[in-house]
C-alpha cells in the first residue's frame, strides 16, 4: 500500500517585519479611514488585494499622493531623500520599517563612521538595498561573486547584507572580497527569520521527493528559497496559490515538503496543504 507524507515547514506565514507592517497598515486605515503607501506593502498580490478592501491604498506615482491621508513607510525601508522630502512636504508619515532593516541601516552607518567604505551584498535596485545605499556616502552594491571579481579594492571596507540574502551566496562573495582586501569588517545582517526559513527549506529539500515553495514570483525572498531548495532537490516548484497545483506532480512522489516566502500569508500555505491532501486522496482511492 502506498504511503504518503506532507511536511510543512515550521516557519510559514509572514515574517515578523511583514506582520508588523500589515498590522500597522490595518490599524492606521481603521483609525483614519484610509492609508496610502508608495508601492506594494509586500510583494504578494493576494495580500495587496485584501488590504485594498480595508482601504490600504497603493500609489505608484508620488505626484498622485493625497496629503490629507496618512502615508505608510513600508517594511523594507525607504530611500532617505524620499522620506525627508515627504516629511518636508508635510505628509503625515507612519513608519512601518522593520526594526531589523533599521538595524542594518545602523550597522552600515557605524562601519562608515569607522572610516570604511561600505559594501552592501544584495539585489541591485531592490527597495531595501536602495534604502541602505541612500544612508551612506559612497557605498558599493555587489550581488554575485563575479561582480566582486571585477572590482578592485583599495582601502578599509565594511560589509552588510540585505536581510533576505542566502548565507551560501554571501560566503562566496566574501571569499572573493577577502582575497582582495586587507582590512574587512563583515556584519552578518541576514535577519533571523530569513536564516530560520532557509535552514528549514534545506531540510525539506533533503527529506522530501517534491518541494512546493508558495509565494509570488515578484517576491525576491520566495525566489531565493526556491533556488536554495532547487540546489538540493531539483524537484522543487514555486506556486502562488493552490489553484496552480497539477495532479500529475503527485503521481510518483510519496513525500511533499511545503514552505513559503516571508510575504506569503499562512492561510495560502494551509490551502496548498489541504489541496495536496485531496490530490493524494484522489490518487490513492
Ligand atoms: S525579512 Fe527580515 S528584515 Fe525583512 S521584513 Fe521580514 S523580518 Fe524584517
Amino acid at each position: 500500500m502506498r504511503k504518503v507524507r506532507i511536511e510543512v515547514a515550521k516557519s510559514i506565514g509572514f515574517c515578523s517585519g511583514v506582520t508588523r507592517a500589515v498590522k500597522i497598515a490595518e490599524e492606521t486605515a481603521a483609525r483614519y479611514g484610509s492609508v496610502q503607501m508608495l508601492g506594494d506593502i509586500v510583494h504578494n498580490k493576494i495580500v495587496v488585494e485584501k488590504l485594498k478592501e480595508q482601504h490600504v491604498e497603493v500609489v505608484d506615482d508620488p505626484q498622485k499622493l493625497d496629503r490629507s491621508k496618512p502615508l505608510l513607510l513600508r517594511a523594507h525601508g525607504t530611500i532617505l531623500e524620499v522620506e525627508n522630502q515627504l516629511r518636508q512636504q508635510g505628509y503625515f508619515l507612519i513608519d512601518a520599517t522593520c526594526p531589523l532593516v533599521k538595524e542594518i541601516h545602523r550597522e552600515a552607518i557605524k562601519l562608515e563612521n569607522e572610516g570604511r567604505r561600505v559594501i552592501i551584498i544584495g539585489d541591485h535596485g531592490h527597495d531595501e538595498v536602495l534604502g541602505i545605499e541612500s544612508r551612506l556616502k559612497n557605498p558599493v552594491v555587489i550581488y554575485t561573486a563575479d561582480e566582486a571579481e571585477k572590482l578592485s579594492f583599495e582601502k578599509q571596507y565594511g560589509v552588510v547584507v540585505q536581510s533576505t540574502q542566502s548565507i551560501q551566496d554571501v560566503g562566496k562573495i566574501l571569499e572573493v572580497i577577502a582575497q582582495k582586501c586587507d582590512d574587512l569588517h563583515f556584519v552578518n545582517t541576514i535577519c533571523g527569520p530569513t536564516r530560520m526559513r532557509q535552514k528549514q527549506v534545506k531540510e525539506l529539500a533533503l527529506n522530501n521527493q517534491l518541494v512546493l515553495i508558495v509565494g509570488s514570483s515578484s517576491s525576491a525572498n520566495t525566489l531565493r528559497l526556491l533556488r536554495i531548495c532547487k540546489d538540493i532537490n531539483f524537484n522543487t516548484i514555486q506556486i502562488e496559490t493552490e489553484k496552480e497545483l497539477q495532479k500529475q506532480w503527485f503521481e510518483t512522489v510519496n513525500s511533499v515538503g511545503i514552505s513559503g516566502g516571508a510575504s506569503t500569508p499562512e492561510y495560502v500555505v494551509d490551502a496548498v496543504k489541504k489541496s495536496v491532501q485531496k490530490i493524494f486522496e484522489s490518487l490513492l482511492n
